[in-house]
């Protein structure tokens, strides 16, 4: 079943040029085709399904700083720069509301973690706040836990997934772009050893650029033209509670179970960190890169032969630029929920907050969290084939850092200086391995 998720109109005409042609409507592609078309520069944004439809309405909606990656830090600062004038600018509600997010445990080495990641973070001027016991139960009024301790960070926030994808999507036409759904891109239109266009199923538009900002299904468009992108699916099950009494305002992570308070009074459902990691032709391809993150992860990460295998974005289909390619053929990646997952949700939730026990699921779903192997992102112009760039492999985190990410992919296709040092996540990384250091926190 898929999440609630604002429609929004298509463009009649498919034009036959663009400076730049964006492949995927999710928060990375919407937010760079906003970005591309406040430059002044002709876009056209592609998807196949409609925006929004994959990762981007399936997130749990939280936009944080806290817990980053380091590397990543300086763009998830930008990005809550940006949320928080987000909505005013395009005169469209994201549902960003600068809340804070609150984390607490009764796990010392969780407490250890965020202490030591509390302290790196302040060289990036980030002050979040480590919570003792007392002040722990104090920001979790109504839990019966006695926790060991939390972080709190103020200044991070949460928006509605349904809304969000679609406002920066519409943001970007009011600057003038056109958005193509039920659209897909079956491969680059290459000259010279150049990207010159994109071929979609409706017709060919030139380009002098292309974005393929296709999430999960960014490396099989990769693999298409004999570009190697590693990148792994991982299945994860959300859900929304009906409307219940507020016991946070923002979202709280407990042990096991995240919570994050909607703007119709109900919750988004998560279990913390789990996920279902797919076997599939392109997992064996990349295996050797994701095994130390495998191996860190290994307790919470479930194996199973997905859809994915047979005819999902890491199978190893091939097609023809003139033929129906796969893209076609599953319009919205669309994984099933675990029930098990969400059983043990409502189950935590009753335990840490009685006021919530016996809640009813208004809505269940399942997502693929496209990963990379060192955890960050790639947004990058990809050397081997010039004229195409890439923004992709958010790996768990490109809700919240979606505005920036779009706005550096942006700079690099305009040659103007970017927003963040773009060098952690240049695509290079990918294919000779240099500084593809451990994932930091998830
Ligand atoms: C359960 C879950 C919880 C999460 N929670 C959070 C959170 O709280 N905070 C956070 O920051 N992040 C979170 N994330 C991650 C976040 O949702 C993603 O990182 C982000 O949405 C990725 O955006 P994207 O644009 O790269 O990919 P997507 O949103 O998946 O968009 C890719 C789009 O490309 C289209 N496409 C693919 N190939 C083609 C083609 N050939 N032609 C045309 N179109 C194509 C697809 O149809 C799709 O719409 C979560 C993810 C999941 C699944």
């Amino acid at each position: 079943m898929s999440p609630p998720l604002k429609p929004i109109e298509s463009d009649e005409r498919l034009p036959e040029a663009a400076d730049v042609v964006v492949i995927g409507a999710g928060m990375a592609g919407s937010s760079a085709a906003y970005a591309l078309a406040k430059k002044g520069l002709q876009v056209a944004l592609l998807d196949k399904g409609v925006v929004g439809g994959e990762q981007t309405s399936r997130n749990w909606g939280w936009c944080r700083q806290q817990h980053r990656d380091l590397r990543e830090l300086p763009l998830a600062q930008k990005s809550l720069q940006i949320w928080g004038e987000l909505s005013q600018e395009l005169g469209l509600d994201t549902g960003f509301r600068r809340t804070g997010l609150v984390y607490v445990t009764t796990r010392p080495a969780d407490l250890a973690q965020w202490e030591a990641w509390t302290l790196r973070a302040r060289d990036y001027q980030m002050h979040s706040h480590i919570l003792s016991a007392a002040e722990a139960k104090a920001m979790t009024p109504g839990s019966t836990v006695d926790w060991l301790g939390g972080v709190h960070s103020p200044s991070d926030g949460r928006a509605e997934p349904a809304l969000a994808g679609p406002a920066i999507a519409e943001g970007a036409r009011q600057k003038g772009a056109t958005i193509h759904q039920n659209c897909a891109a079956r491969g680059l239109d290459i000259a010279a050893g150049k990207v010159v266009g994109v071929i979609t199923e409706k017709g060919r538009i030139r380009a002098r650029a292309v974005l393929a900002a296709g999430g999960a299904w960014t490396s099989m468009l990769f693999r298409h033209h004999a570009l190697s992108l590693p990148q792994a699916g991982v299945r994860s099950t959300s859900f929304f509670t009906e409307a219940a009494p507020q016991v946070t305002e923002g979202g709280l992570s407990m042990p096991d179970v995240t919570i994050r308070r909607r703007l119709d009074g109900g919750y988004t459902v998560g279990a913390s960190g789990r996920g279902v990691l797919e076997l599939s032709p392109q997992g064996l391809i990349y295996a050797r890169q994701f095994w130390p993150t495998f191996r860190k992860r290994r307790s919470l990460l479930r194996l199973s032969i997905g859809r994915s295998f047979f005819d999902g974005p890491e199978s190893l289909t091939r097609w023809t630029l003139d033929g129906i390619s796969p893209f076609e053929r599953m319009r919205t990646l669309d994984p099933p929920p675990d029930a098990a997952q969400i059983r043990m949700g409502l189950a935590r939730l009753a335990v840490n907050y009685p006021a919530l026990a016996g809640l009813k699921v208004a809505a269940s779903w399942g997502g693929l969290i496209d990963s990379t192997p060192d955890g960050i992102p790639v947004i990058s112009a990809v050397d081997p084939l010039p004229g195409l760039y890439v923004s992709t492999g958010f790996t768990g985190h490109g809700f919240g850092i979606g505005p920036a990410a779009g706005q550096l992919a942006a700079d690099l296709i305009a040659g103007d200086p970017p927003i963040v040092d773009p060098e952690p996540y240049r695509y290079s990384r990918m294919i000779d391995g240099s500084d593809l250091g451990e994932p930091g926190m998830m």
